[in-house]
C-alpha cells in the first residue's frame, strides 16, 4: 500500500534524509523511533507532500505515484496526519470543515441531523464537550483538546492510512489513555495501516505496533518487532541500535 524508495529529502540544500526505503501493507501498524531531529517528522511531512521539501526517489501509495500528488490527492486516497503541533483555522468550524471533506470524497451529508448527530456521537466518546461541533477547527484549544479533535476528523472522515506524529504530546496521562483506546477501537473497526510517530511507552504499549523502526543518520538502520521497542525504553538509543558486530568502544 505505501512503498518508501531510497528517498532523499532536503530542504534548501540541507539533506535530512538519505536513502530511505519503508513499506507498509495495509492494517500494518509500525513505529518510528528516533532521538529529536533525526527527520521523523519531515517523513510524515513529505508524505502529505508539504511543498518545502525536495524530495527524490520512489513512493507510491496504493499503487500510484504519491510524489504526483499533492496534498489534496493524497488526502483524497486515506492518508490523515495527525501533527505534532496541529493548525488552528480561524473562521472555519469542525462541522463546515467536516461535510466539505465528506462531501469531497462522495459521501453524502446531505441529511443534515443524522451528520450532526454522529458528530455529537463521537464528541461525547471523546470526552469532548458537544459545543466542539460548531467551534472553530483547533482555534483556541489546549493541547489536549487539539489532539482530540483531530480524533474528531479521524472518525468522521474514515481514512485508510494514520500517520500519528507525537499525538501523544499535550496529552495528560488519563487523555493519552482515552486517546490511545479510541486510536485501537478504529483499528479494530477499519483496520487502517497506521505509522506512529512517538516516544511514549504507554502509547506503544496499548497500540501494539508489528513493526518497529529506527531512524538515525538518515534512514532507517534497524527494523524489528515489538521488542525493539522495550529494548529502546530499556536501553536508549545508543545500545539498541548499533549494528550487528558493533561494540560500545
Ligand atoms: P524529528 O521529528 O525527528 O525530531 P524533524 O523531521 O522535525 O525531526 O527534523 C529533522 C531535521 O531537519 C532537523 O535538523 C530540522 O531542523 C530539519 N528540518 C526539518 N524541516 C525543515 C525545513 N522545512 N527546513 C529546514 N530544515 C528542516
Ligand atoms: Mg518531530
Amino acid at each position: 500500500m505505501l512503498k518508501i524508495e531510497n528517498v532523499t529529502v532536503k530542504s534548501e540544500d540541507k539533506v535530512i534524509l538519505e536513502n530511505f526505503h519503508l513499506e507498509i501493507q495495509p492494517g500494518e501498524i509500525h513505529a518510528l523511533m528516533g532521538q529529536n531531529g533525526a527527520g521523523k517528522s519531515t517523513i510524515a511531512k513529505v508524505l502529505l507532500r508539504d511543498s518545502h521539501y525536495d524530495v527524490q526517489g520512489m513512493i507510491s501509495f496504493h499503487n500510484k505515484d504519491l510524489l504526483a500528488m499533492n496534498t489534496t490527492d493524497v488526502a483524497r486516497e486515506g492518508m490523515f496526519l495527525v501533527m505534532q503541533n496541529p493548525i488552528e483555522i480561524a473562521g472555519v468550524s469542525n462541522a463546515e470543515l467536516l461535510r466539505t471533506a465528506l462531501n469531497d470524497r462522495g459521501k453524502n451529508t446531505g441529511n443534515i441531523l443524522e451528520f450532526h448527530r454522529e458528530l455529537t456521537e463521537y464528541c461525547k466518546r471523546l470526552e469532548l464537550p458537544t459545543s466542539f461541533v460548531h467551534r472553530d477547527v483547533n482555534f483556541n484549544m489546549s493541547g489536549g483538546e487539539k489532539k482530540k479533535n483531530e480524533l474528531l476528523h479521524l472518525w468522521m472522515l474514515k481514512p485508510n492510512f494514520l500517520i500519528l506524529d507525537e499525538i501523544d504530546s499535550g496529552l495528560d496521562v488519563d487523555s493519552l489513555k482515552l486517546v490511545a483506546r479510541s486510536l485501537v477501537e478504529y483499528y479494530e473497526a477499519y483496520h487502517p495501516s497506521i505509522l506512529v510517530i512517538t516516544h511514549q511507552k504507554t502509547l506503544l504499549d496499548i497500540l501494539k505496533p508489528q513493526f518497529v523502526h529506527v531512524l538515525k543518520d538518515k534512514h532507517i538502520i534497524k527494523s524489528g518487532d515489538f521488542s525493539l521497542a522495550e529494548q529502546i525504553f530499556q536501553d536508549g538509543f545508543g545500545a539498541s541500535t548499533m549494528r550487528n558486530g558493533e561494540t560500545n568502544e
